[in-house]
């Protein structure tokens, strides 16, 4: 699913019209319709107050049909005007419609008594929308205290009121909080952001019709990757296919005490679905990988001091390196006279990136399309400080092109960087913040690169199952018990999940 900038969306909307041969206010009503018909799905005939808050332009002008069509099914609607902005065409229409329709709203101004709000009423935030370019004024601003103090559930229309498309806000109290934005059409870049959490629980994408062919032809930095789009990523095998098609996978790492990382790599990169992986331990690893997984081979340090020796002998379709390793002066001498040598298909990840932090001239030496699997802190060793979410997306996208690499952001909702693109994952949940399910996801990272699929293809695909193992996962379990293991567990139907 494209995610649009201000531009993007305003010329979608644009389009649609003349495609569609509409006027605005007629674009307005169907979007207002779709909305009613959530609504009215969601509040099940409920005797609550419905307080329907309305700016003075389009946003407000959606918000005005909502209002006219639930109240139609009698609901008790109470709708209050808050002027934003000078009233557009659309949005004087609507409020005619709306009087016609025996609706009068109250007028808010900064001067005027706050509105009693209760905790059971609900309110729904038409204020502002995506277009919002300064900071909000300080009556409305007022009002948003008031109503984020009240308790009531806020459902917000396409974006909470005071945030931007494409920056913070100034301020925290500068924005109305909300439990749900029924976002219009396409996802906005803002909900998917760490530092902007606090002001939105969920979001629903809502279809309202807008062009297809734009949508197909736009070309847009961000995107959320949905099930279509891994359906349209996924290879199929033959029946003749044998464990040389699935590829090879040569796991490097472990250290004393962190064998288990490797455990959980390995076995995650089988249960992906490669056909060989051999790992490659320091000596104290050797029998606990054994023991712990048959299906999986071991080399050790003991004879070999180097990781290229191994690498030549053995041939994997791809490597991935670092989980659990250390940072020793004699892994760092090995990693470094690897990545000399090294040209196939590679992921870095944990010891092997924080080795490369302290070592960037390294970073040069990174064969094209090497995958990085940072976890924020991480990220930050190897691209420095960033000022907020948008500065730290921005740094990525450059370092990644400066490298030709892929880099992966890790998070609630996270992010493949590669070529200046960003595509944003749609799976998960916070029972992945557990030990071990960065390793996890390495394993199947790597796994998906020897079945040969490309760097960006792999990533996409390996964040989206690793995710859903952990969706799926809570139909079965609290998130307090989800260890790492549990996403290799649940891998199976992941995979059935998506159709293979
Ligand atoms: P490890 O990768 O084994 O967890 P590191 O030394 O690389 O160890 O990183 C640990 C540090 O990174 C801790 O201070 C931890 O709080 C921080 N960290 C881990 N995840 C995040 C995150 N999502 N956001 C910010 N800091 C994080
Ligand atoms: P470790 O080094 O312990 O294996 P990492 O920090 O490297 O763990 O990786 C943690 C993984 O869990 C990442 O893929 C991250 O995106 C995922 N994750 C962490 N917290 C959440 C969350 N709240 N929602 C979804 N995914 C999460
Ligand atoms: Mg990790």
């Amino acid at each position: 699913m494209k995610i649009l900038s201000g531009d993007q969306i305003r010329k979608a909307d644009s389009r649609t019209l003349v495609e569609q041969n509409l006027t605005g206010v007629a674009l307005m009503e169907r979007a207002g319709i779709v909305l009613y018909k959530w609504f009215n799905d969601y509040l099940k005939h409920t005797t609550a107050t419905i307080h329907i808050f309305c700016g003075t332009g389009n946003n407000g002008g959606d918000g005005l049909v909502v209002a006219r069509l639930l109240s139609f099914e009698n609901y008790n609607v109470t709708v209050h005007i808050v002027p934003t902005s000078k009233p557009t065409p659309d949005f004087k229409t609507n409020l005619e419609r709306l009087t016609e329709a025996v609706l009068y709203p109250d007028h808010y101004d900064k001067n005027a008594a706050l509105p009693e709000i209760s905790p059971q009423d609900i309110v729904i935030d038409a204020i502002f929308g995506s277009g919002l370019n300064r900071q909000p004024d300080a009556g409305v601003v007022r009002l948003f205290q008031h109503i984020n103090n009240t308790g009531a559930t806020v459902i917000a229309i396409d974006i909470p009121s005071g945030l931007y498309l494409d920056r913070k806000p100034e301020r925290e109290e500068d924005v109305l909080c909300a439990a749900i934005v029924l976002s219009l059409q396409f996802p906005k870049l803002v909900f998917f952001l760490p530092e902007l959490q606090r002001y939105l629980e969920k979001f629903v994408v809502l279809d309202i019709g807008l062009s297809k062919k734009y949508s197909q032809e736009v070309v847009t930095v961000f995107s959320y990757t949905d099930a279509d789009d891994i359906q349209k990523r996924l290879k199929t095998f033959g029946p003749y296919s044998h464990k040389g098609t699935f590829g090879h996978v040569l796991t490097i790492g472990g250290s004393y005490g962190k064998i288990g990382s490797m455990i959980l790599a390995s076995t995650a990169a089988l249960k992906t679905g490669c056909g060989l992986v051999t790992a490659f331990v320091p000596e104290c690893g050797y029998e606990i990988l054994q023991v712990a997984i048959p299906e999986v081979m071991v080399v050790t340090d003991k004879n070999k001091n180097f990781i290229t020796a191994i690498q030549y002998e053995l041939q994997p379709d791809a490597v991935v390196i670092g989980m659990g390793m250390g940072q020793n002066s004699k892994t760092q001498q090995a990693l470094h006279e690897f990545l000399k040598s090294y040209e196939k298909a590679l992921v870095i990840d944990a010891d092997g990136l924080n080795i490369i932090s302290e070592n960037k001239t390294w970073l040069s030496l990174l064969p094209s399309k090497t995958i990085l699997t940072p976890h924020p802190k991480e990220l930050e060793r190897l691209i420095g400080k960033w000022k907020d979410d948008f500065d730290k997306i921005d740094k990525t996208v450059a370092f990644s092109k400066k490298y030709d690499i892929v880099v992966l952001i890790k998070g609630a909702y996270s992010m493949v960087v590669y070529d200046g693109k960003v595509h944003i994952n749609s799976t998960g949940n916070p029972a992945l913040s557990t030990g071990g399910s960065g390793d996890v996801l390495s394993g199947m990272i790597a796994s998906l690169r020897a079945q040969s699929y490309d760097a960006t293809d792999a990533l996409i695909i390996a964040v989206y199952l690793h995710g859903l193992t952990a969706d799926l996962a809570l139909a079965d379990m609290s998130y307090h018990s989800f260890v790492a293991s549990d996403s290799i567990n649940y891998l199976g139907r992941a995979y059935q999940k998506i159709g293979e």
